[in-house]
C-alpha cells in the first residue's frame, strides 16, 4: 500500500518528460515526439534494454507520439537474424507496437556512404593507413594531446579514389579506414579524428556480400536517428561524450538534428548486463540458454514466470536517474509478487512431503471440500479439493520438539488444514534405521469442517495439504539468484564473475499438487499457498508436468543480506 501512494505523489515529470514539454512549448519539432529503440542485434535483450523500451515507447505514447523499431546492424560479423527475431518477439511480449516503422541501419548504407563521401569532399574526412596499434598509440591521453596522422593531408581528389576502391573491395580488411578530420587535440577522445568507415569482407545477415566496408556504430547511429526524424534520441549516459561527435557530423553533413538526451542505464544487484558475459554463460553451459529462466534476458524472465505488467510496472517504479546507480533484485521480485498476487489462481501443492495419518477417519471415506481460488479476485470462484484418511503436508510443518513460537503442527497440538478441518497430533512413526519421521498419526475434529460452527475454533496455524491417493506429482525446479554476490561484476583479485554464480540457483524436487493442475498448460501461473509462485515451463507435457518457481511468496533474501 506505501509503495502505491509514494509512487502517486512522485508522479511529477522525469527529467526527460521535463525537456519534452519544453520543446512542445517551443514547437521545436514542430510540436511532434518521435522517439526509437536502436537494439544491436548481437544478443538477446534483457531486463536493462526493457527499461529502454519502455522508456522509449512510453513517452512516445504519452505525448501521441512515434516509436520506431531499428536494428542498428553495422558489425556483421557478430549479429545474427536468430537475434533480431528474438528482440522482435520480446518488444511485442512487453506490449509494444512499432506498427509499420521497423527499419535496419543497413537499409542507409547507401545514404550513409553517400554522407561519408559529402564530407570528403568539403576536406572533412581522409583515408588513414595507420595499423589500429598505430592509430591507438598517436591517440593521446585526455590530458596530452595525440598526433596527427601523416595520411590527414590528403587531397580531396585522393580520398574519394581510395574510398571508391575501399568500397570496390580493392584492400583487404585493417589496411585503410575513413576518419573524420576533426582535432587531435580536443580534450574530448571522441573528436581526435575517429573512425567512421572500416574494411570488412564478411557477409552481412541483412546485405550478403553487397558490402565490404562497414560504417562505425557512431557514424551509423547519430545519421539514422536524423533520417528518421527522430526528435528525441534517448540513450544511456556513456553517449553523452560521443554527443559533440554526433552533433559534428550532422552539422558537416547538414542534415536534421534530433536532441539526444542521456539517462543512466539499469544496474540491478545480484545479475548483469553485459552481452558478452551473458553469451559466454550460454556458451560455457553454465546456464541452459538465453531462456534459462536465472538469466536476467526478456526470454529468461518470461519462461521463469514473468509477466510484460510486472515489468512495465518495474521500469515505471524505477524511473530515469541522471546518475549511475543500483537498483536491488528485491524491488524486480517486489514488482512480479504483487502481480502475480492478483492475477493468480492459489492451490495447494507439497514440495517436502511427510505423512500425515488421520486415525479416527473412516479408511474409504472421501471428501469434497471447498476452496476459494483467488481471495483478492472473486471473480475467480471456489474448486473443490478431495480430501481422504492419509496426507502429505511440509515436512518443515512438523517439529517433534518445537521452540515456543512454533504454530504449526507438533506432539498435542492443533492445527487448521486449510480449507478442511482442524486436526490434532497425538504420535509419529520413525523409521527405526534412520530416525527420519515416516508417519505423523493425528486425530481429527468431525465438527470443525470450513462451513460448520466449530470452525471458527481459534487455532494458531493453518498448513497446506494434499490427498495421499487423489495428488499428482510434478518436476518443480527451484530457481533462485543466479549470483549469491551484490556485484558479481566488481572483480576481487584473480575472480572473476564467474566465481560467484550461486551453486544453489536450481534445486529439483519433486511435488504432490492438487489434482486440478493436471491439465495446466505451459504459462499458466499459480500461487502454490504459502510458498510462493509457480509458472508451467515449456517443457511441461501431460505426462510430466514441470513448474518453474518464479519468486518466492517472501523476500528471503532481505535477511541474507543482513547477514553478509
Ligand atoms: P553493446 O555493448 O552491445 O552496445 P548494449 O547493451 O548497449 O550493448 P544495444 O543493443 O546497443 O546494447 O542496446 C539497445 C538500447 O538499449 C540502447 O539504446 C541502449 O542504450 C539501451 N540499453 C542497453 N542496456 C541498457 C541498460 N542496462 N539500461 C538501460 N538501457 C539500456
Ligand atoms: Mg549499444
Amino acid at each position: 500500500m506505501e509503495e502505491k501512494s509514494n509512487k502517486e505523489e512522485t508522479k511529477s515529470l522525469n527529467f526527460i518528460e521535463e525537456i519534452i514539454e519544453e520543446d512542445l512549448k517551443s514547437n521545436v519539432y514542430g510540436g511532434k515526439v518521435h522517439t526509437r529503440f536502436p537494439p544491436e542485434p548481437n544478443g538477446y535483450l534483457h531486463i536493462g534494454h526493457a527499461k529502454s523500451i519502455c522508456l522509449n515507447f512510453g513517452i512516445a505514447k504519452k505525448y501521441n507520439g512515434q516509436t520506431n523499431l531499428r536494428f542498428d546492424d553495422t558489425n556483421p560479423v557478430k549479429e545474427d537474424v536468430e537475434y533480431v527475431d528474438s528482440i522482435m518477439e520480446d518488444v511485442r511480449w512487453l506490449g509494444f507496437d512499432w506498427e509499420d516503422r521497423l527499419f535496419y541501419a543497413s537499409d542507409y548504407f547507401e545514404q550513409l556512404n553517400e554522407y561519408a563521401v559529402i564530407l570528403i569532399k568539403k576536406g572533412k574526412a581522409y583515408v588513414c593507413e595507420m595499423r589500429s596499434e598505430e592509430m591507438s598509440a598517436t591517440r593521446g591521453t585526455p590530458t596530452r594531446p595525440g598526433q596527427e596522422s601523416p595520411y590527414r593531408e590528403r587531397s580531396v581528389e585522393e580520398n574519394l579514389d581510395l574510398f571508391t576502391r575501399m568500397r570496390n573491395g580493392e584492400f583487404p580488411d585493417g589496411s585503410k579506414v575513413l576518419r573524420a578530420k576533426i582535432d587531435m587535440a580536443s580534450p574530448n577522445m571522441q573528436l581526435r579524428d575517429p573512425v567512421i568507415y572500416r574494411i570488412l569482407h564478411a557477409t552481412h545477415h541483412r546485405t550478403g556480400d553487397k558490402w565490404c566496408i562497414y560504417p562505425m556504430y557512431d557514424f551509423a547511429h547519430g545519421q539514422s536517428d536524423s533520417m528518421e526524424r527522430i526528435t528525441h534520441s534517448i540513450c544511456t549516459l556513456e553517449f553523452e561524450v560521443h554527443r559533440p561527435l554526433y552533433d559534428w557530423l550532422i552539422r558537416e553533413i547538414g542534415i536534421y538534428a534530433p536532441r539526444q538526451i542521456e539517462f543512466a542505464r539499469l544496474n540491478l544487484s545480484y545479475t548483469m548486463m553485459s552481452k558478452r558475459k551473458l553469451l559466454e554463460l550460454v556458451q560455457e553451459g553454465r546456464v541452459n540458454g538465453w531462456d534459462d529462466p536465472r538469466m536476467p534476458t526478456i526470454c529468461g524472465l518470461r519462461r521463469r514466470g514473468y509477466t510484460p505488467e510486472a515489468i512495465r510496472n518495474f521500469a515505471d517504479t524505477i524511473g530515469v536517474a541522471k546518475r549511475d546507480n543500483v537498483i536491488d533484485f528485491s524491488l524486480l521480485e517486489f514488482c512480479i509478487r504483487e502481480d502475480l498476487n492478483k492475477r493468480s489462481d492459489r492451490i495447494m501443492a507439497v514440495l517436502n512431503p511427510v505423512k500425515v495419518i488421520l486415525d479416527n477417519y473412516p479408511p474409504d471415506l472421501e471428501e469434497e471440500v471447498e476452496a476459494v481460488n483467488n481471495p483478492e479476485d472473486e471473480s475467480r470462484g471456489k474448486r473443490t479439493i478431495s480430501f481422504s484418511r492419509e496426507l502429505y503436508i511440509e515436512r518443515e510443518d512438523f517439529m517433534e520438539d518445537p521452540p515456543k513460537k512454533f504454530f504449526r503442527l507438533s506432539p498435542g497440538s492443533e492445527v487448521r488444514l486449510r480449507a478442511a478441518y482442524i486436526i490434532r497430533c497425538d504420535h509419529v512413526v520413525k523409521d527405526p534405521k534412520t530416525g527420519e519421521i515416516t508417519e505423523i498419526h493425528c486425530t481429527y475434529d468431525p465438527l470443525t469442517k470450513s462451513g460448520m460452527p466449530e470452525s471458527n475454533r481459534k487455532v494458531k496455524g493453518t498448513l497446506h495439504w494434499v490427498s495421499v491417493k487423489h495428488a499428482i506429482t510434478a518436476e518443480i525446479r527451484l530457481y533462485d539468484r543466479l549470483f549469491s554476490k551484490e556485484n558479481p561484476d566488481e572483480t576481487a583479485e584473480g575472480k572473476d564473475y564467474k566465481d560467484f554464480l550461486n551453486p544453489d540457483s536450481l534445486k529439483t524436487v519433486t511435488g504432490f499438487l492438487e489434482p486440478s493442475l493436471k491439465t495446466a498448460k505451459p504459462g499458466d501461473k499459480f500461487q502454490f499457498e504459502r510458498i510462493g509462485y509457480f509458472t508451467v515451463d515449456k517443457d511441461s507435457t501431460n505426462d510430466h508436468l514441470v513448474f518453474n518457481r518464479t519468486v518466492t511468496l517472501k523476500d528471503s533474501w532481505a535477511k541474507h543480506e543482513k547477514n553478509q
